[in-house]
Order: C-alpha cells, then sequence, then structure tokens
C-alpha cells in the first residue's frame, strides 16, 4: 500500500464578492479533484488549531504528523536545508534579502528589483569570501537561492536564535541593529557577529561590479543583506522511523523541502520544477508516479495557488486550480488504485481579500480503496465541511493515512 498527499500551497479561501460569494475552489472546473470528494471521505482541517493562520512551515510539520507547538525552531535552517545548506547542531540559520538602500541606509526596495539568480550567484560568490577576523572559529555559508533570496548559516562556536532580525520587513525605514533578544553569552555573541559579518557584505557590495553593471542598466543596487528569522534545525523523529516507511518530497520551494529533509523525507529534484505558477505542473506529476515505485509516501506540493492569493489574483488562482486538476488526472490514470491512497488539502487558507494566510480549516479528501466513502459530491471548503471525517487537525492526518496503509500498530492489547 502507497500514499500520495497533494497539497496545493495556500489553496483554500473565503468567498469573494467578485465570484458571487463563491471562493476560488468553488468556481474552479476541477472534476478530478471531485472525483477524489465524490468517490473518498472528506473532511475539513485545521492545520494548527482553529483560527490560527499558519505559516507554510509550521503547517507542513503538522500535516507531517509532528506538534509544531512542541518542534518548531524557526524558519532558517528549514529554508538552508531546503536549499542544500547543512545546518549542524549549534548552528544557527537566518533567511536573507538581497535589497536596496540609499547612503544613510534607508531601504528603497526589500528584493533589489527581484535580482536574477545569475547577477544574486556573482555576489554571494563575493560574500562567501568574507573573513571574519575578529571572531576565533566563526564560519558562515551565505547562499543565494531564489532571485533575490539567500540563507546565512552562522557555525563554528556555540550560537543562539535569541536575536531579532536586520530586516524591518517594510521599505523607507532604516536597516535595523541585530540585537540580542535574550540575556545570554550566546546571544550577545550571535548578535555581534551578524552585524559585523553584514557591515562588512555591505562593504563588499555597494562597490561591486556586479552592482555598478546594474545601475548601469537602469536597475536597482542589490547593496545590502537583510536578516530575519533566525532558526535551528527541529529535533524530530524521521517519518521513516516512526512509520518504517519509505517517503519522498516532489516540490521546488526550500521552505516545504526544508520541513521534509527534516522529517528525514528524500527531496526530488524535478526539471521544470519552480515553485511559481509557471512551473511545470505535469513533470511533478510524471516524477510522483515514477518514484512511486520506489516510495510508500510522497508528499507532492504546488506553491503556485500561494503565490497566486498574496497577489490577490482570484484569476490566476483558479486557473492553477484546474491545472492541480490535470494533475491529479495524470495520477489517477497512471498508479494502481487498488493499491494507493491519495489525499489532496492545503496547508492553510490564503485569503485573495486580505493576501495573507488566515486560520480558517481546509478541504480534506482522502480517496482510495477501503476508505468509508460518504455523501459530499464536490472537493472545495464548504463541501468537504460536510464529509465523514468532519474536523481534524492537520497533526492528525499523517496517522489516518499511514493507517490505512497499515503502518501504525497497535495501541494497547
Ligand atoms: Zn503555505
Amino acid at each position: 500500500m502507497k500514499a500520495i498527499l497533494l497539497i496545493g500551497d495556500g489553496m483554500a479561501d473565503r468567498p469573494l464578492k467578485e465570484l458571487n460569494w463563491k471562493t476560488p475552489l468553488e468556481t474552479a472546473e476541477k472534476p478530478h479533484m471531485d472525483k477524489i470528494a465524490r468517490d473518498g471521505i472528506c473532511g475539513i482541517m485545521d492545520p494548527l488549531s482553529p483560527g490560527l493562520p499558519p505559516g507554510s512551515d509550521t503547517a507542513t510539520l503538522a500535516l507531517l504528523g509532528y506538534d509544531p507547538f512542541k518542534v518548531y525552531s524557526g524558519r532558517g535552517a528549514l529554508e538552508a536545508i531546503g536549499s542544500g545548506v547543512n545546518v549542524p547542531s549549534g548552528a544557527v540559520a537566518f533567511r536573507c534579502n538581497f535589497a536596496t538602500v540609499d547612503d544613510q541606509l534607508v531601504i528603497l526596495d526589500r528584493r533589489a528589483g527581484r535580482i536574477s539568480n545569475e547577477d544574486a550567484s556573482k555576489l554571494a560568490e563575493s560574500l562567501q569570501k568574507v573573513k571574519l577576523k575578529k571572531f576565533e572559529n566563526v564560519e558562515f555559508v551565505f547562499k543565494n537561492t531564489v532571485q533575490h533570496r539567500a540563507v546565512l548559516v552562522l557555525k563554528g562556536r556555540s550560537f543562539s536564535t535569541a536575536v531579532s532580525d536586520s530586516d524591518p520587513e517594510k521599505t523607507g525605514v532604516k536597516v535595523l541593529e541585530v540585537k540580542p533578544t535574550a540575556k545570554t553569552v550566546e546571544a550577545e555573541f550571535t548578535a555581534h557577529v551578524l552585524n559585523e559579518l553584514l557591515r562588512q557584505f555591505h562593504g563588499i557590495l555597494k562597490d561591486h561590479p556586479v552592482n555598478k553593471d546594474r545601475v548601469k542598466r537602469g536597475l536597482l543596487p542589490a547593496n545590502i543583506v537583510l536578516c530575519r528569522g533566525a532558526g535551528t534545525i527541529p529535533n524530530v523523529k524521521a517519518i521513516s522511523k516512526i512509520y518504517n516507511v519509505k517517503t519522498a518530497c516532489v516540490g521546488a520551494v526550500p521552505l516545504v523541502r526544508g520541513v521534509c529533509r527534516a522529517a528525514g523525507m528524500d527531496l526530488i529534484n524535478v526539471k521544470g520544477a519552480t515553485g511559481t505558477p509557471q512551473t511545470d505542473y505535469m513533470a511533478k506529476a510524471e516524477a510522483t508516479v515514477r518514484i512511486l515505485k520506489e516510495y510508500d509516501f510522497v508528499l507532492l506540493h504546488v506553491k503556485a495557488t500561494d503565490v497566486a492569493s498574496h497577489d490577490g489574483n482570484f484569476k490566476q488562482k483558479i486557473e492553477i486550480i484546474e491545472k492541480i486538476d490535470e494533475m491529479l488526472e495524470y495520477l489517477l490514470n497512471n498508479i494502481d488504485l487498488d493499491s494507493t491512497y491519495i489525499a489532496v488539502t492545503a496547508d492553510h487558507t490564503t485569503s485573495c481579500l486580505t493576501r495573507d494566510h488566515e486560520g480558517d480549516p481546509v478541504p480534506l479528501a482522502i480517496f482510495g480503496p477501503h476508505v468509508r466513502k460518504d455523501e459530499v459530491e464536490k472537493y472545495d471548503e464548504r463541501s468537504c465541511a460536510r464529509g465523514g471525517l468532519n474536523r481534524i487537525r492537520g497533526r492528525d492526518l499523517m496517522p489516518i493515512l499511514m493507517n490505512l496503509i497499515e503502518k501504525v500498530k497497535k495501541f494497547g492489547a
């Protein structure tokens, strides 16, 4: 028995006036999601707890069966390991942005004009050469990921996550000084090292040939690195050890890949998978079918629905839902339906109206040979609320799926 968990990131939504008070899921043409709902068992799910808007990291941890309130240890380290950067114990990782500041260090653009991967790579290469002579044994890894995004890992000494961000997360204000948020030697040391490193980064970036060339081309220079979200690797037991299954993730965004990596899952690289609305949807569906021969549990993640929601673009969100439906059609046509369960859900609600994550529950449908089929006919927020699973927590999903594929041991005699 095998299981596929298909997650449309932020796919759930609230009713919109422009859609006659329907949600994008209620509006989209998605016959295969509806088939999963019609022939499966449905419900709604609070990714974390009712009314609490989840991050993609805490929600994915929950959907993989962990208690995020106990194990979550910040976003930075998850993003780093999802980008292939090792975060050893004692190290601390940050999410970074290349940004543009003026001479007074006032932020003009937090994304340096959405700098290209090519320019960002050249700048990151130069920054990696910085020597932190003042601090003995301190090492760092700085790696650009997608466009303006990057990760930074401080290691070699004992560092703390109890430091503030240098990124004020808005423009028109000055870059912040990093401060310790706890009275420990480690927190003070971490803030001290980070401020010094970011100062040296700025020194290199402001006169860098790549930036001089960008200005000539009428582009914003990436003359500063902003940091936020200090984190360590969550201390969790691998899913493979908990359930004795082989697990893999088909997904492109570093954060979700990082959560899966922390859960001990193998990360599958798919050519053309980008984590954007322009991703190669079918390549991901094909990869899922291909690896299912080897794995018991595959998490198939699509980021694009969340991207469209944050842009408030409900029309694009509907189109993306329809593309996810085509992925599902491919799965249904190419897997052994007698031995495979498919769960379809979202990691959270992202409202096209508020353009943010919200605390509403998400729809869930589980399809497979032996589920207790219910009366629900359609896959959407309101239809699934009438299903046989009723209302569950995000962290209940994994035991339910693992029990269906016969991997949960009895509790008691
Ligand atoms: Zn998400």
